[in-house]
Formats: structure tokens, C-alpha cells, sequence
């Protein structure tokens, strides 16, 4: 990843100007307006289903299925839950007002940002660039896009859609890479949504302080697995193993690496052999349900990981077709990159642990992840898994699942990111939740008002 220094070149200031001047005109605020484009956002992923799944078979060799569940399903439940409560959340909200500020009646009325900055991550190309549009379109925002670079099938294919169904004066893709995005930072924009690695996550903070501007940042990190003692090591195993495999490990909520009791150790590396046989065959790197690696780079970087370990399951890689084996390893160096860094692709460390204490005290140690994962049957257990690991989303007995609930939102903590999306999550964060009161005139409360005296104070003591 190329960090540039240099001076940006301001070359899309006019463009940020048409959209602003755009906003002001107030055509966002309209709720029609919003969901017209909500709707247009649907019709055009159903027009292109399949150009959207030939992009990412180029970009990831991305299977039918993946698209469908990794990109699609959200997107096309995200847009159905913001059109049925657009006027809900965009609504203003009563609060209760003191007896001090009678008379009045106070609210919380959400309004519109401005033009928000939306940067997309490669993993995931059409879900991370179109998920946050969605609530930055609920919320009544105009937008650019940068989809990444990384995925470049997928990332022309955005441009050229959205340009088609969206409306052009409200949203603009921008297409490229370092020198683009760091062009596009340097404008003031009114929030910067970024989905991405920490390293740039803080480029992209720095930039955004400039001008103030908000930001949420969706980062990644090492994702930890517990399986405990009392875990069903059947259905722990193959709910790791599809959560590694999908994307071939390059999701931002993979189980990164798993800690396990000696007890089970030896019984769920077994079980895990038996589920990938089930999902992948004997031969992986041939089987089409499974993706390859974004790139020579990622690949390059991942084979290295290989000697931090032993490998027990897998380890064949072919970089004809950038497809690495769905790969199981064992003595990890604890110091090594593989433990240190986060590993992104389809490697799984298996590390032993005396018990739930050891485990939970090895997680602490490290950053609060973005999600972290404990197998387990023991309540007792749950309980002190939650209560003492910080970390933005958490599964018990599973992974990934809960994005399929809208009102959990969904964001990291720490080094994995800050603010939260999906769901109304997504129409907050995307809006200013505005404080407004209005106060009666009559009657007049006299005592907040010089001249100030012992008995006003006590009124105050007592009502205020
Ligand atoms: P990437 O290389 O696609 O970069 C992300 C974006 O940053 C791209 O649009 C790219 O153009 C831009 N960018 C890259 N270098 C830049 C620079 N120097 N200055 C300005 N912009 C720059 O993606 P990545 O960083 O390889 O993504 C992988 C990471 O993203 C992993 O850490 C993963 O966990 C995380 N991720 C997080 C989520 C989430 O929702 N929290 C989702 C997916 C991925």
C-alpha cells in the first residue's frame, strides 16, 4: 500500500461543488425524492444480477451463491427496510421536557448532512461501496463513490451503473486509486464513510480533520475464535470452516485465528478436515464454490504466513489462479506476522489455550477486534466472554450471522473502526440528529433572571 505525501491535486473540486450546490437546493430533503432513488438503487441490482456476478467472477472468482448471500442479500434487505421506515426514522422525535423548561416541548429532528465521501474496500466490492449509499440516501445525502481499485471489473461496473439509474446531479463515482482518493480527501465533505485496512483509516482520518469533517471507519483486524470445553465441535467446526472459506478468508469478520482447549483440539482439526472434504472436495483448488486471491500481492503475502506454523491441513497453492487451500495450521510462532498482523485470506492458525480464562486474557491482549466468536454450551462461560472482551460485533456458536439483523448495528471498536451502520444504525449516522425546543411564552418563570438572590437559588435547587 503506497502512502503519498505530495500535495493533493484538486482535481475534483468542481464536482464537489455541483453536488453541494445540488443539496442546497433542498431536492434531497424530499422523502420522495429519497425513495425514488432507494427504489432505483433495487431495480438497478435486479437489471444487472448478472453483470454484478460476472464482475466479481474477473475480480474473486466470486460463486453464484457468495454473490448472492455476501453482496446481494443485504443490500436488497437493507433498501427494503429503509423505504418501509423512511418516515419513521426521518420523523422528528419527542423527548420528554424538564419541569424547568416548561413551558415548551422539545425534539430530536434528523436532518441531512450534506455530501457524504463513501470509500469501498475490495472484499466485497459492490456491498461496501452500495451499503453505505443506502443510508446516506435515506438520510437524504448526496454522494461520491469510490469504489476500490483493488476490484477493478467490479469497480467499473458501479461507476456505469450508478451513473444509469441514480440521479447524476445528487450522486458521482469517481474511479481510481491512491492518487484519486487522496485528490478527493482534500475536499471538505460533510462526512467520509471508509471501509478499508487501519493503515489507511488513518490517512483518510487525518485528511478528513482538515475540514472537520465526521468520519466512520469500518477497519478490520484479528477477528478471534474461541471453542471452549463444552463447545458441539461438529457444528463449531464447520461454522469456522465456512466462515474462513467464504471469500477465501477475505472478509473483514473471519474468524482470524481460533483458541482451543486441549480437550478438543485435536477432535475439531479432525472435524474441520471432515467439513471442508464435505464443502470443497478432496481436490480445493479445483472447486468452483470457492474464490481465489484478489491479487498477486495478497497471494504473495498470504504463501509467506505459511512458514509461521506447521501446516496440518492444506497448504497447496497454485498462482496460476491465485487460489490458495483452504489451509489449517498448528505451532504458530505467537511473534510471527501470521499472529500479528491480520490474515485476510484462507489461513487458519489453531492455537491450544489451558482454558476460557487463558483465551480471553490472549484476546485482551491484543486490539478490540472487530468481531470475535466463542463456541460454547456453558452459560457461564458466555456471560464472562461478553462481559470482559470488548469488540464491535460478537457471535456465540456462530459467525457472521449477525448481519443478517437489521437492528444490530454493525461497526468495530478501537483499532477495528468507529460509528456503526445497518438498519436505522445507518440513517442515524449518515444524519445531524438536530436538538430543537420551543418554549411558551406565557407564563414567564422570573427566577432564572438577574437580579439573582438566596431564595431564587433554592427555587432553583429544587425545580431545576
Ligand atoms: P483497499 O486496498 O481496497 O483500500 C480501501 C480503499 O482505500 C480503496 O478505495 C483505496 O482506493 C483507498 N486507499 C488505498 N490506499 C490509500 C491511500 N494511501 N490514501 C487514500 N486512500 C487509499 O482495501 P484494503 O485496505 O486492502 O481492505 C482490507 C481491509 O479492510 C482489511 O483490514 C479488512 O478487515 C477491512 N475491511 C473492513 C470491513 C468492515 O466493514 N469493517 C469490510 C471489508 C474490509
Amino acid at each position: 500500500m503506497t502512502i503519498q505525501t505530495e500535495q493533493p491535486i484538486p482535481m475534483f473540486s468542481d464536482k464537489v461543488s455541483s453536488l453541494r450546490a445540488y443539496f442546497d437546493q433542498g431536492a434531497t430533503r424530499d422523502l420522495a425524492w429519497r425513495d425514488r432513488q432507494l427504489a432505483a438503487l433495487a431495480a438497478m441490482l435486479e437489471d444487472h444480477e448478472e453483470r454484478i456476478a460476472e464482475a466479481l467472477m474477473v475480480d474473486l472468482a466470486k460463486p453464484e451463491q457468495e454473490v448472492y448471500l455476501g453482496e446481494l442479500a443485504l443490500l436488497f434487505s437493507e433498501i427494503k427496510l429503509a423505504r418501509k421506515h423512511l418516515k419513521k426514522w426521518a420523523r422528528k422525535r419527542r423527548v420528554s421536557t424538564p419541569l424547568a423548561g416548561q413551558p415548551g416541548q422539545s425534539w430530536v429532528m434528523p436532518e441531512p448532512l450534506g455530501v457524504v465521501l463513501i470509500i469501498g474496500a475490495w472484499n466485497y466490492p459492490i456491498q461496501l461501496i452500495l451499503g453505505p449509499l443506502i443510508p446516506a440516501i435515506a438520510a437524504g445525502n448526496c454522494a461520491v463513490l469510490k469504489p476500490s481499485e483493488v476490484a477493478p471489473k467490479t469497480a467499473s461496473l458501479v461507476s456505469s451503473l450508478v451513473g444509469a439509474y441514480l440521479d447524476p446531479e445528487a450522486f458521482a463515482v469517481v474511479e481510481g486509486g491512491v492518487e484519486e482518493t487522496t485528490a478527493l480527501l482534500s475536499e471538505r465533505f460533510d462526512h467520509v464513510f471508509y471501509t478499508g485496512g487501519s493503515a489507511v483509516g488513518k490517512i483518510v482520518m487525518s485528511a478528513a480533520a482538515k475540514h472537520l469533517t465526521p468520519v466512520t471507519l469500518e477497519l478490520g483486524g484479528k477477528s478471534p475464535c474461541i471453542v471452549d470445553d463444552s463447545a458441539d465441535l461438529a457444528s463449531a467446526a464447520r461454522r469456522i470452516i465456512w466462515g474462513k472459506c467464504v471469500n477465501a478468508g477475505q472478509t473483514c469478520i473471519a474468524p482470524d485465528y481460533v483458541l482451543v482447549t486441549p480437550k478438543n483440539k485435536e477432535a475439531l482439526i479432525a472435524a474441520m478436515g471432515k467439513e471442508l472434504d464435505r464443502m470443497y472436495g478432496r481436490d480445493r483448488l479445483a472447486s468452483t464454490d470457492y474464490c481465489k486471491i484478489i491479487n498477486e500481492r495478497h497471494f504473495d503475502r498470504l504463501l509467506q504466513y505459511l512458514d509461521d506454523g506447521e501446516t496440518i491441513i492444506g497448504g497447496q497453492h497454485d498462482r496460476e489462479r491465485l487460489k490458495i487451500e483452504p489451509t489449517v495450521i498448528g505451532n504458530v510462532r505467537m511473534d510471527s506476522p501470521l499472529m500479528t498482523e491480520e490474515i485476510f485470506g484462507p489461513i487458519l492458525p489453531v492455537i491450544e489455550v489451558a482454558d476460557l480464562d487463558a483465551a480471553l486474557a490472549q484476546v485482551r491482549a491484543g486490539d478490540k477486534p472487530l468481531a470475535a466468536y466463542l463456541f460454547t454450551t456453558n452459560k457461564h462461560n458466555e456471560q464472562k466472554f461478553l462481559s470482559t472482551i470488548s469488540a464491535g460485533n460478537m457471535c456465540i456458536n456462530d459467525v457472521f450471522m449477525f448481519m443478517l439483523v437489521h437492528d444490530l448495528p454493525f461497526g468495530g471498536v478501537g483499532n477495528s473502526g468507529m460509528g456503526q451502520y445497518h438498519g436505522q444504525a445507518g440513517f442515524d449516522r449518515l444524519s445531524h440528529l438536530k436538538s430543537v425546543m420551543r418554549r411558551g411564552r406565557f407564563p414567564e418563570i422570573w427566577i432564572r433572571f438577574a437580579p439573582y438572590n438566596a431564595f431564587k437559588i433554592k427555587l432553583l435547587k429544587l425545580f431545576g
